[in-house]
């Protein structure tokens, strides 16, 4: 685990230069601007490209046709496009069927949408399970447009062909499975999708170069989101069984606080780890409880799975004002939160690889620490804070009653000092493993 100490922005401008590379791309939930998406993440992390047929069953749902865009405009009477989506990829509505026509501006104007209380943004809008189709724009550009005869075009293909996801699963030493998911469907925003794509590539990254220390399997699954985790659970029943704790990764580029959604059982290790993260590392007790609506964690805890999947954003979905606008952009995304968003999900899975229940092999009294050069302070590890005290704690505590979490929590100490404290014990003979 990196500490925090270390310089970590370095990092996050690594992951703010994949963000930037990523932001033109039209992805939507199926299509090629997806796929384009997935084979340049296989520069960084060794992804496996799956592709499931349009018209599959995958639990109550279908895989949808595939869309496709390659231009759209609307030009006015002189030719001149006033709304063209080669400027941006929000200007059309994702999944808009196909559309040649000369419309008037009233004709028009239903099919147009704005964000009136902010009028230089650009909405972001889908129309992914009714055909359909419309254009996206700032309030001002629709203001500026004259009754005129509009030519509009929409030159895209709503078509029989695949829904695309990226699977990398790294082996750990058992087959007890992490989960990491992101969604990674929607067009040019920055900080919703790409912030938590290019924190999951770096996590991956990260963990592939110690995987012979791992306890856990870690699979990372890039999808479109709703469907694609739908498709995937259908289609991977028994690695589903295999999750012990999972996380859904968005929104960690911003300069907001960690935020914490609990998994759905609301007491899952992953849900009290990443609250004592929160707490006692990053400052936020921004730490909620399970609703049904988000991102793909309705679906990882719907009551069929129940899986101990939470959700890590900064600042959650809808509650920051340039949510699915033009406004979620390369700026509102910072090096500095990517690295912190980073550190935290390192520091979550710290816990889950490192908790476990231990046994103090010399219950009675104290054992003498200065004698093994333990105590009191002068070793190597007793530069971490309260190091002295967490070897008090791991000893009177681990009765095979209590993990190493519990212990922390209890002490309120870090969970990173509790865990030192317990290896440099177990290492000197006084303590061991409760189950092994
Ligand atoms: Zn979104």
């Amino acid at each position: 685990m990196s500490s925090l100490a270390e310089p970590i922005v370095d990092v996050g401008h690594e992951m703010h230069a994949l963000i930037a590379e990523l932001f033109p791309i039209c992805r939507s939930i199926t299509g090629d601007g997806l796929r384009e998406t997935l084979r340049l993440l296989q520069r960084h992390v060794p992804l496996e490209i799956v592709e499931v047929a349009s018209g599959s069953r995958v639990l109550d749902w279908t895989v949808p046709k595939e869309w496709n865009i390659r231009d759209a405009w609307i030009a006015n009477s002189k030719g001149e496009r006033v709304v063209d989506f080669r400027d941006s990829n929000l200007h059309v509505v994702s999944y808009s069927v196909p559309v040649r026509a000369a419309m008037s501006l009233a004709e028009l104007r239903p099919r147009l949408h704005t964000i009136p209380e902010h009028p230089d943004w650009i909405p972001y809008r889908t129309s992914y399970y009714a055909e359909s189709w419309g254009f996206c724009l700032s309030q001002r550009a629709l203001d500026a447009l004259p009754d005129d005869t509009y030519e509009v075009c929409i030159d895209s293909s709503l078509a029989p062909g695949y829904l695309t996801y990226g699977e990398y699963v790294l082996d750990g030493t058992t087959d007890d499975e992490v989960l990491v998911s992101c969604h990674c469907c929607h067009p040019s925003l920055a900080n919703d999708n790409l912030s938590g794509i290019a924190v999951a590539v770096e996590l991956a990254r990260q963990l592939k170069t110690r995987a012979d220390e791992l306890r856990y399997t870690y699979r990372f699954l890039f999808i479109p989101g709703t469907i694609g985790s739908i498709t995937w659970l259908a289609r991977n029943r028994e690695a589903a069984s295999r999750i012990r704790h999972g996380l859904v990764l968005s929104c960690l580029g911003d300069a907001g606080l960690l935020t914490y959604k609990r998994s759905r059982r609301g007491d899952a290790l992953v849900d009290r780890a990443a609250q004592h993260v929160l707490e006692r590392l990053f400052a936020s007790d921004r730490v909620r409880d399970f609703v049904p609506y988000g991102y793909d964690e309705r679906q990882y805890c719907s009551p069929g799975f129940n899986l101990a999947v939470g959700c890590l954003t900064r600042t959650p979905n809808s509650e920051y004002p340039e949510y699915h606008t033009s406004a979620d952009d390369l700026e509102l995304v910072r090096a500095e939160s990517l690295a912190e968003s980073l550190a935290a999900c390192e520091r979550i899975l710290e816990v889950l690889e490192h908790d476990a229940v231990y046994l103090n092999l010399s219950p009675c009294g104290e054992p003498q620490l200065g004698r093994r050069g333990l105590y009191p302070s002068g070793g190597g590890h007793s530069s971490l804070p309260n190091y002295d005290m967490a070897l008090l704690w791991v000893l009177s505590f681990s009765d095979g009653s209590h993990s190493l979490l519990d212990i922390a929590e209890r002490a309120e100490l870090e969970f990173g000092v509790v865990r030192r404290a317990a290896a440099d014990l177990a290492e000197h003979q006084l303590l061991r493993l409760a189950s092994a």
